[in-house]
């Protein structure tokens, strides 16, 4: 792989095991937690997450695509199950029913495209029935139901139920508790009905991280973990509604760091443009540094004269409009030189920028900012 040495991204191996720690402690030992690894495993790397995450014992793991269930099956150390939540190319369907892996079926056509390759190849798919419980994303109606139920018993033999599931539309904020309980009551309205005609699935699940904080009672038999396993919360609201519950036990922490390093300094006078246009005017004679990032990597251009970063300690101000390729930041009141190290995510001394405070800057969600991180942005474990 081609990759990008303008900057690293540092995983923290301890942060890590803490957050899982965490999670265990909220989850109990018996529900299963299936690793959300979806977004290039939320921009910090399948391939370098995998194997992390099952030296922590995880052996369950969602993704999004097939193209990830791919990614995800050649980085794996040890036997584990992979699920499709979302979408099976065309052209990699025989992969997936050879490979056993598992998928969410949503629609007839979606199940019968996938049952003719089962038949062809005489092996069984394994299949999780999504119920559309009120999110109207996608997901089975109850008025479905019978048509899957003649499906699935006419070609039992090619069919392993493994779950039932279905999706809350945003547990992350309580502006939405009235919707969410209607779609937990949607939901055991559709396992019963489900139960009655002789289907039950090896396992039940509706939960990802802010379920498991706001909703615990809902865990059933497997959450789908994705945001705080890499130590951040669904939402401001989610953390606070887990301390007080839990009175400010375990902090999850940040497992992803971001750092580049300065590569050119430069006096500049006053009364002069600095960078692209004249966003930014020189009020002082100043010094400033350039750092090899930019939005082609995933530093939004909305940080342009606002974002900060870290150098030796010192909290520094971005300037100018943030390029391409780059960002320039003012140096002047501190020892600088070629090559020093920029924390653009991560501690640096005794200060720190989180994920969360630099995409309230950039005006995105945790989740937005992670996945637009560039691919080939070298990650390292730490
Ligand atoms: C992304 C996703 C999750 C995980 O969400 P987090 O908030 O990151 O825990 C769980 N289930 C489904 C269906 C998802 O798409």
């Amino acid at each position: 792989m081609i990759t990008n040495h303008s900057s690293v991204i540092e995983l923290n191996r301890n942060a890590l095991a803490n957050n899982f720690k965490f999670i265990k402690n909220l989850i109990g030992e018996k529900v299963t937690l299936s690793s959300v690894i979806k977004g290039n495993a939320y921009g910090h790397g399948i391939q370098q997450m995998v194997p992390e995450l099952q030296y922590l014992g995880v052996n369950h793991f969602s993704v999004f695509s097939s193209f990830e269930a791919k990614i995800a099956h050649e980085s794996l150390t040890q036997a584990a199950t992979i699920m499709v939540m979302g979408d099976i190319a065309e052209e990699d369907i025989s992969w997936v029913v050879e490979n056993k892996i598992q998928f969410f079926i949503y629609n007839i056509s979606g199940l019968q495209t996938l049952l003719r390759e089962a038949k062809k190849q005489t092996k069984k798919i394994h299949v999780h029935i999504e119920l559309e419980t009120g999110m109207n994303r996608h997901g089975f109606e109850q008025n479905q139901l019978l048509e899957l139920v003649e499906i699935i018993e006419e070609n039992k033999n090619l069919i392993e139920v493994e779950g039932i599931c279905t999706h809350f539309a945003g547990a992350e904020s309580s502006a939405n508790f009235k919707r969410i309980q209607e779609q937990q009551q949607s939901f055991l309205k559709g396992i019963e009905f489900l139960k009655i005609k002789g289907i039950e699935a090896k396992k039940l699940h509706t939960s990802c991280s802010a379920g498991i904080i706001a909703y615990p009672q809902f865990n059933l038999d497997m959450v789908r973990i994705g945001i705080i396993q890499y130590g951040l919360w669904p939402s401001k609201e989610s953390q606070l509604t887990y301390n007080v519950k839990h009175e400010y036990e375990t902090q999850l922490e940040s497992v992803l760091s971001w750092r580049s390093s300065i590569i050119d300094i430069k006096n500049v006078k006053a009364g002069d443009f600095v960078g692209y246009g004249t966003s930014f005017l020189a009020e002082t004679n100043m010094k400033i540094a350039s750092v090899p990032v930019g939005y082609g990597y995933g530093f939004s251009r909305s940080l342009s004269n606002t974002g900060r970063v870290l150098v030796n300690g010192k909290r520094l101000s971005v300037i100018g409009t943030v390029n391409m390729n780059m960002f320039l930041i003012d140096v002047t009141n501190i020892e600088v030189k070629i090559g020093d190290t920029v924390t653009i995510i991560g501690q640096d001394g005794e200060q720190s920028i989180n994920v969360s405070y630099f995409g309230n800057l950039s005006e995105q969600l945790n989740y937005e900012l992670l996945t637009r991180l560039d691919k080939s942005i070298p990650r390292v474990v730490v």
